[in-house]
C-alpha cells in the first residue's frame, strides 16, 4: 500500500529533482580540459627528455645505470669514448610503447640527464612514433629545460 501511495505521489521523482536542484546551484568540479587542468605534482612522470649543462654539453655520461634498471626493457644505450677522453652515448633510445612510466631511469641517473617531464599531452599515431631517440629527447629536453629545473628545485629539500 505503501508503494502504491509513494508511486502515485511520484516521490521517488521528487527525491531526484530536489538533488538535481540541489547540485544545480552548488560549485561545479568539471574541469574544462584542455583549457583548465587539475594542479600535478612537481614529480608527475611524463614524456621523457635528456638534459644539457648550461654549456650544451650534453649530461649524459653513459653510464648505462638507467639501462640498467628499467624493468619494461624499454632503453637502449650504444656508447663510444670520445677524443677528450669522455665517454658519451652514440644512441640512446627509450620505447615508450614498452615504457611503464616507474621513474627508475631517472632516480638511477647519477647525473640528473634524464627525466621524466610534466608533459603528458603527446601522441603517435603509429607504434614507431613513440620510439625516442636521442635527438627527439634531447629536443624535449632543450624546449622544456625551465620547467625541469624549477620542478626539480621545488622537489630537492624533501628528497
Ligand atoms: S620510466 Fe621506468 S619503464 Fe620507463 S624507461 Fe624509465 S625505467 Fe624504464
Ligand atoms: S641517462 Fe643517466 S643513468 Fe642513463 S646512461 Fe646517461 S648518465 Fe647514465
Amino acid at each position: 500500500m505503501a508503494n502504491l501511495v509513494k508511486s502515485f505521489l511520484l516521490t521517488e521523482l521528487l527525491k531526484g529533482m530536489s538533488i538535481t536542484l540541489k547540485n544545480f546551484f552548488s560549485p561545479k568540479l568539471t574541469l574544462m580540459f584542455p583549457e583548465e587542468t587539475t594542479p600535478q605534482s612537481v614529480r608527475f612522470r611524463g614524456l621523457h627528455a635528456q638534459r644539457r649543462y648550461p654549456n650544451g654539453e650534453e649530461r649524459c655520461i653513459a653510464c648505462k645505470l638507467c639501462e640498467a634498471v628499467c624493468p619494461a626493457m624499454a632503453i637502449s644505450i650504444e656508447s663510444e669514448k670520445r677524443e677528450d677522453g669522455t665517454r658519451r652515448t652514440t644512441q640512446y633510445d627509450i620505447d615508450l610503447t614498452k615504457c611503464i612510466f616507474c621513474g627508475f631511469c631517472e632516480e638511477a641517473c647519477p647525473v640528473d640527464a634524464i627525466v621524466e617531464t610534466h608533459i603528458l599531452q603527446y601522441h603517435g599515431e603509429k607504434r614507431g612514433d613513440l620510439y625516442y631517440t636521442k635527438p627527439m629527447l634531447l629536443a624535449v629536453g632543450d624546449r622544456y629545460e625551465e620547467e625541469i629545473a624549477q620542478r626539480k628545485a621545488a622537489d630537492a629539500p624533501y628528497r
